[in-house]
């Protein structure tokens, strides 16, 4: 049988058929709101590490607008809270360190409370007077060496967090220190700066993004990809970008502390960053690395530095105190990598290295 078929009315036919699929589209999308976002990335040296921020949605010049206020946002805070900017608020008070009392600014105030609330909470494992051990060893410097006794046992003296004091008075926010005592903000500020760009992004009417500051990640609204935004969690053995498992989360901020991510090392030692307040040595640690999962990055980046110092035991302890927290701790045991998660968590970590084991928390 020989059919021909009209070539205009085909034509028709084929408009018909795209006309349909057009509507059946534009159907769905209406219903179900559904359409590829747009994505805007920047990428920059602030902090003294790499900051990155994605930003989706359906409008390229708000996002980018966005991140462009980010990126000042980010500047702004680290001229605020850098150890290293002369005129920043922490190096003005700790040059008036002993002397009197330095007028900051209200987040200079508020993120040193903060620092000297979760040093309370801790016991001391975190305290933001840890800076005169900082300065010694010089840890991610060309100057990074291992100091005397007689030097350390100075710092130690020099290092506690209740000789700190902040005071709001009329005139303004006033923090105080001890003689000698210098403040140094790095186990907590890039969580603060990464709380900062969150609340900006969605001032600015952000729907989702991905905040990541060397590590101190944060992200809110819908992930790019079907369901909760998937955030690999850094191997404490493997190069940079190698993960050990996956969070599934949406809304928070995870942040991991670990010895393996500033060091040097000398006679076959590993010297790392983070820094046992009472001996003013790198903490002697139990853990491989810490992942706290938090509403809040101020808080998840002082915990991660805290537990990494107290160890397993005391860590857990604490945890079981704190609400709306959560954990991944790494934990090296004769029998072998263990890996430790926290409860609310448990639904939402996925291992991915077959020779790690995991085990609930007791929590
Ligand atoms: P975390 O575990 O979160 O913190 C470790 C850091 O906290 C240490 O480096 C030390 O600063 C401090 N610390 C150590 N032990 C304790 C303790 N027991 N309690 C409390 N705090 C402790 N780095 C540069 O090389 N150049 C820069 O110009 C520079 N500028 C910075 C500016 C700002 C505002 C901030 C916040 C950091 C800056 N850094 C800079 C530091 C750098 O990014 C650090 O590596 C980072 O802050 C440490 O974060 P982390 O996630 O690796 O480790
Ligand atoms: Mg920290």
């Amino acid at each position: 049988m020989n059919i021909k078929v009209n070539p205009s009315r085909s034509i028709v036919y084929l408009a018909v058929a795209a006309v349909t699929v057009m509507l059946f589209i534009s159907l769905y999308v209406g219903i179900t709101g559904w359409r590829t976002p747009i994505k805007a990335q920047r990428e920059s040296y602030r902090l003294g590490t790499i900051v990155r921020i994605t930003l989706y949605g359906d409008d390229s010049e708000k996002l980018n607008d966005a991140l462009d206020l980010s990126m000042e946002e980010i500047e702004r805070l680290e001229n605020l809270l850098s150890v290293n900017i002369p005129s920043s608020d922490i190096s003005l008070v700790n040059r008036a360190s002993g002397k009197y009392p330095v007028k900051v600014s209200e987040e200079t105030g508020f993120l040193l409370e903060k620092a000297l609330g979760w040093s309370e909470r801790t016991e001391g494992a975190f305290d933001p007077t840890v800076g005169k051990i900082v300065k010694l060893w010089g840890i991610g410097t060309e100057s990074a060496a291992i100091p005397s006794p007689e030097q350390l046992k100075q710092a130690v003296e020099l290092t506690n967090f209740r000789k700190v004091f902040v005071v709001h008075k009329a005139e303004g926010t006033f923090v105080q220190t001890a003689k000698g005592q210098r403040i140094d903000l790095g186990g907590i500020a890039k969580g603060y700066v990464t709380d900062k760009v969150r609340d900006l992004l969605i001032n600015e009417g952000v729907s989702s993004a991905l905040i990541d500051l060397g590590g101190n990640i944060a992200v809110f609204g819908s992930s790019p990809k079907p369901g909760k935004w998937k955030l690999g969690l850094q191997h404490p053995f493997m190069p940079r970008g190698e993960y050990f498992g996956i969070a599934e989360v949406s809304d928070v901020s995870v942040v991991t502390s670990g010895p393996y991510e500033r060091y040097f090392e000398s006679g076959g030692v590993r010297y790392h960053h983070i820094f046992n307040p009472a001996t003013g040595y790198p903490a002697q640690s139990d853990l491989a690395s810490v992942t706290i999962i938090s509403e809040e990055s101020t808080d998840a980046d002082a915990l991660s530095t805290a537990l990494f110092v107290m160890g397993f035991e005391r860590g857990i302890a604490l945890l079981r105190e704190l609400k709306n927290i959560e954990a991944v701790l790494v934990t090296k045991k004769p029998e072998g990598t263990i890996v430790c998660v926290t409860k609310g968590l448990s639904e939402a970590f996925i291992l991915k290295d077959p020779d790690m084991k995991i085990e609930p928390a007791a929590r």
